[in-house]
């Protein structure tokens, strides 16, 4: 899907940024801007559920991770309609949207109804594609036919959340996949060309500057298309905050967080589409670190990062397979 002439190792290339942002691509494809909407279809989890676990990831709010996407019961037009509002607000000329099935784990579901959910989204005016996140365990056969039939159709991008390579941390956030699962998945979505976006987070139990350099350079390894940044929030109601009370993690500094962000930056692909740097914490159920509140302020913050240290997306991106652990 990305026009691999669309960058090169050059940082004036991606407009005013020293990445390759979703802004910057997105407008490259459509020609315009275009926002995210972020929706909830109703589904559930199998790491909630019982398919593969209970309690879910430990960092996973009740929300399935979905916190600004709409109510479960609202029909998705209602939903969609919401979201617009709030981007309208800041942003009156948008015209162009992608539904993005962001709550808990959006294939979970009878290939039909996730026809018929993925469809509905489709006609609603303004939908230019859609943004599918879920996991590498739940993407069978008859799911993998209909994303290859939907990427026919429309623009797509499968979301799949990976969070660490370091198999023991999987274990230690209650994942329930490894990382042969992941790379599976990662290789049946690229034989239908789906393009793929692998979110990881950093600040996870137990990993230091090491485990999360070799994360990044793993999904480097992979060549899927896209990245998500996310630091590890601390949210209520979550197991978490018990491994927190216990001493078990500390909180990343925000000067911490800039750093390694950089330093991401700096192996990944050039034509790797960083969808964000930074994920939104939920105001009302965030514990910590608060400073992740001040998320304008952190993005430009990474810029000046990016610019004092000459640097910039790919500058130290080497084609060597990446280290996952196992
Ligand atoms: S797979 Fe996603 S929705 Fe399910 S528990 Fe983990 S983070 Fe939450």
């Amino acid at each position: 899907m990305n026009d691999k002439n669309e960058t090169q190792n050059d940082p004036r290339l991606w407009g005013d940024k020293r990445y390759h942002s979703l802004n910057y691509h997105l407008r490259h494809v459509f020609g315009e801007k275009v926002f995210k909407v972020s929706l909830n279809g109703g589904f559930t989890c199998p790491n909630r559920d019982g398919g593969v676990g209970y309690g879910g990831c430990v960092f996973c709010s009740l929300q399935g991770s979905g916190d600004f996407a709409g109510k479960p019961n609202d029909p998705l037009g209602i939903q969609f309609k919401q979201g617009v509002l709030k981007v309208r607000s800041k942003w009156p000329g948008v015209k162009k949207y992608i539904a993005y099935f962001q709550a808990f784990t959006n294939t979970y579901a009878p290939v039909e109804q996730l026809r018929n959910i993925y469809g509905q989204a489709l006609e609603i005016e303004g939908v230019e594609g859609l943004a599918i996140a879920t996991r590498p365990d739940c993407l069978p056969e008859d799911v993998l036919d209909l994303l290859s039939e939907l990427n026919e159709r429309t623009y797509l991008w499968v979301e799949l959340g990976l969070q660490t390579s370091n198999n023991k941390t999987g274990r230690i956030i209650n994942r329930g996949y490894n990382s042969d699962c992941f790379l599976e998945s990662v290789r049946k979505l690229q034989s239908f060309n789906v393009a793929t976006c692998v979110h990881i987070i950093l600040g996870l139990p137990g990993e230091d500057r090491q485990h999360m350099m070799r994360t990044a350079k793993y999904v480097a390894s992979t060549h899927v298309e896209g990245i998500k940044i996310h630091l590890l929030h601390l949210v209520k109601d979550t197991p978490l905050v018990q491994m927190y009370e216990k001493g078990q993690f500390e909180f990343l500094s925000s000067e911490a967080y800039i750093d390694l962000v950089v330093d991401i930056l700096e192996i990944l692909p050039p034509e790797m589409v960083i969808h964000r740097l930074m994920g939104d914490a939920p105001k009302e159920t965030l514990i910590g670190p608060l400073w992740c509140r001040r998320k304008r302020e952190i993005l430009s913050r990474i810029d000046g990062r990016l610019k004092d240290r000459q640097t910039w997306q790919g500058r130290l991106y080497r084609t060597e397979k990446g280290e996952g652990e196992r």
